[in-house]
């Protein structure tokens, strides 16, 4: 809560006006430009969230969870294995690259009303739409890794960066714990940036903030894994 410099009634943190005399109470952007506000995230994350949280327009929150969608598609064909199933690396290339945006929204949207309602049974209050663009924003890392790390990853392994025989970690063993600790450090920023915006949002102790950022991530691993396991026996 935030009192009123005018009338001093309490206001929500997050408030643009005043709900008891519509003073002024703190600007907003309008629209957030993707460059900007991305390079913005990296550089400065803590100022970068806060002006997502009170922008009017959540711009290219859909367009980076679909971005993000992709790199998790991947991902997900890492655990798989999934070159044991799929025959050449321009099926997994192309499935990833067709199913990950979806894969990405449906993903952030589930995410985002999971801890939505972890916050309200702790009797936090975050707009469902903040909770998104906030998720999406902190997926700039994991976006930045598909663009740089993941190519790498593709031009050194091929098909076997998917494979369980033969292993890629006996291939190139140097190589590949390289790229995966790379990708692991840009998975840990971005989980860095969700619990640095969700303390925006909720403006709550870290152990709440802690549960609203892990039990959806927890129930989704869950759910994920349980998804996996049923493809492979069908596979
Ligand atoms: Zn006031």
């Amino acid at each position: 809560m935030i009192p009123c410099p005018v009338c001093n009634a309490p206001n929500h943190h997050l408030a643009v006006v005043c709900v008891s005399c519509h003073g002024f109470l703190q600007g907003r952007t309008e629209n957030l430009d993707l460059f900007s506000t991305t390079w913005e995230v990296i550089e400065r994350p803590g100022r970068a969230l806060h002006m997502i949280a009170l922008a009017r327009h959540k711009n290219y929150a859909l367009f980076l969870s679909a971005a993000g969608g992709i790199a998790m598609a991947f991902a997900l064909f890492w655990l798989m294995k999934a070159g044991e199933v799929s025959g050449s690396l321009l099926n997994i290339l192309a499935a990833g690259l067709l199913a990950g945006p979806l894969f990405g929204v449906i993903i952030l949207l589930l995410t985002s009303g999971l801890a939505w309602g972890v916050a309200r049974v702790f009797r936090l209050r975050m707009t469902f739409r903040n909770t998104f663009a906030t998720f999406s924003y902190s997926l700039v890392p994991v976006v930045l890794s598909m663009v740089c790390v993941l190519p790498i990853e593709i031009l050194t392994f091929g098909q076997f960066f998917f494979t369980r025989n033969p292993s890629p970690a006996l291939l190139k063993p140097g190589a590949y714990y390289i790229l995966l600790s790379l990708d692991a450090l840009f998975l840990l920023w971005t989980l860095i940036l969700q619990q640095f915006g969700l303390r925006v949002l909720l403006n709550a102790g870290w152990v709440k903030t802690l549960l609203v950022q892990c039990i959806p991530l927890g129930i989704l691993a869950g759910l994920l894994s349980w998804g996996i396991s049923v493809l492979l026996a069908i596979a």
